[in-house]
């Protein structure tokens, strides 16, 4: 059986780094994890073959190869996604999807041949069952979340390594709490489920027998959702780091009460973490006790990230506006906590109404759904009627993007980042020539033909004489700050 697996490409979001990814030479943030596992779960004498959009091209001689088509992707890949459908359909080809995007909206895709939902260690093997039968059922889903131990170490040798700028790997899924925003408990949980710290290790050594150095995106929903199982992987992976001289760097996503705990704080220190998304929402109390967002109140936030930043972790941040208790003071308060915090990539979105999302079933229920999401919240489109005027929250969302990205403020903000980081890890795993080439690219694009010299060089100039072990963390951000701009501005 030959199987091309497709996955789609993604549209020029805050998150793609297409922008930034150049000056590294890199064509991909991270190749396609879910893909990557299921080719895992497959009998090992089918061929396969992996065609990543994001790094390369389709071509019409991989779709004739192949007896099937299998495709993954989340909602904001769905444009892509419709358009391989329809090339693969016309060649008769049977399709089989899964993954984020079909789980929760899998009856908006008419073409598709047999949809393997929820989780895959469960459906796949279903799938194969009655394959062998020549059964094929038309949907294979499953509420039931199977152990972790069942997750196999993913084919690695389905993509080339050096088109991207880090390797995935999931140690965890599911998350305790409940943002009634969220699509993620309701596609993997509220009880986490963990890897054992013998498989971590397992697939951590694989990927550095793959040849893989640098950064590695634990793509966990929430890292610390159990603190307790979270430390015990930890512990191993110190050791590990230390005995392999820390060959990768490592970044996750967390909630915030990360801040509370010193130990935790530390073995992930140890364990070679230089920084962690923390979804913040809103400083406003009365919009995080409205989301849901029970984890973030009586807390002083902007305290919260700085102990995360002192302890060798950079903190990126997502914010919402639009919900229902915005005011227009929420933009300003939006903004100042922003500078304060020296949160460097905050990534403001619009309040989206997922699919089967405790929010998606309260607007729908009270009539105020539009039409489905597009997936990317930062492209100023609304899905349900807001209780503020739409006008107003459309104006006060752009004036957060244009001041917090306005290039005297981003800068500013990353010397408060600054101040406050302490580097723990060891610069990345570049080659000489890679980094020569962004310090060249960055100081032609930012700091003599592009906006925002002076704050450029300031930052710069401040960084090379009060922190300058910090220079590499300088220009990576300066980076991060062209890409955000070039997003942003495209999208308004
Ligand atoms: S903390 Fe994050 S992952 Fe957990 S429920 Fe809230 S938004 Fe979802």
């Amino acid at each position: 059986m030959r199987i091309l697996m497709i996955y789609p490409e993604y549209p020029d979001t805050f998150w793609s780094y297409k922008h930034a990814l150049p000056f590294v030479n890199k064509k991909s943030a991270l190749p396609p994890l879910g893909l990557l596992t299921v080719s895992s779960l497959l009998p090992e004498d089918w061929e396969k073959k992996l065609i990543d959009l994001n790094v390369c091209k389709l071509k019409n001689k991989d779709i004739e190869w192949a007896d099937m088509v299998f495709i993954s992707g989340m909602i904001v890949q769905k444009q892509s996604t419709l358009e391989i459908v329809e090339r693969v359909k016309s060649y008769n080809k049977f399709i089989v999807a899964g993954g984020p995007l079909f789980t929760t909206a899998h009856a908006e895709f008419s073409n598709i041949d047999c949809f393997v939902l929820n989780e895959g260690e469960i459906t796949i093997p279903l799938f194969l069952e009655d394959l062998k039968k020549g059964e094929i059922k038309p949907v294979y889903s499953s509420q039931e979340k199977p152990e972790m131990s069942q997750v196999l170490i993913p084919d690695w040798s389905l993509i080339k390594m050096k088109d991207y700028a880090s390797m995935p790997v999931q140690i965890s899924r599911g998350c305790p709490f409940n943002c009634e925003f969220c699509d993620i408990i309701v596609i993997n949980g509220r009880i986490p489920r963990f890897k054992t710290p013998e498989q971590v290790i397992a697939e951590f050594n694989a990927l550095y027998n793959s040849g893989w150095r640098g950064n590695v995106f634990i793509v966990d929903d929430n890292f610390i959702g159990n603190k307790n199982k979270a430390k015990l992987i930890l512990a191993e992976i110190a050791i590990w780091m230390k005995k392999m001289g820390k060959p990768f760097i490592l970044n996750t996503e967390a909630s915030i009460n990360l801040a509370d705990d010193k130990e935790l704080l530390e073995l992930m220190q140890r364990s070679n973490f230089n920084s962690v998304f923390v979804g913040i929402e809103t400083p406003e109390e009365e919009g995080l006790i409205s989301c849901g967002k029970t984890q973030n109140t009586n807390k002083d936030l902007v305290e919260k990230v700085k102990i995360i930043h002192r302890h060798g972790m950079q903190v990126s941040a997502g914010f919402i506006v639009g919900f229902d208790t915005d005011t227009v003071n929420t933009f300003d308060n939006m903004i100042k906590f922003i500078q304060k915090s020296g949160i460097v990539t905050a990534m403001v979105g619009l309040l989206n109404a997922l699919p089967e999302t405790q929010l998606y079933k309260r607007l729908q229920d009270t009539g105020r759904i539009l039409k489905t999401s597009t997936g990317n919240n930062t492209d100023a489109t609304l899905n349900f009627t807001p209780v503020m005027d739409k006008d107003l929250l459309i104006e006060g969302y752009n004036k957060v993007l244009n001041s917090i990205f306005r290039t005297k403020n981003y800068y500013k903000r990353t010397m408060t980042f600054l101040k406050d980081y302490k580097k723990c890890t060891r610069d990345n795993n570049l080659t000489i020539d890679t980094k020569l080439r962004a310090l060249t690219i960055a100081f032609w694009k930012l700091g003599i033909a592009g906006h925002g010299r002076r704050g450029f060089w300031k930052m710069m100039i401040w960084t090379t004489f009060r922190r300058p072990q910090l220079l590499a963390e300088a220009v990576t951000m300066a980076i991060y700050g062209f890409h955000y701009r070039a997003v942003m501005s495209d999208k308004r």
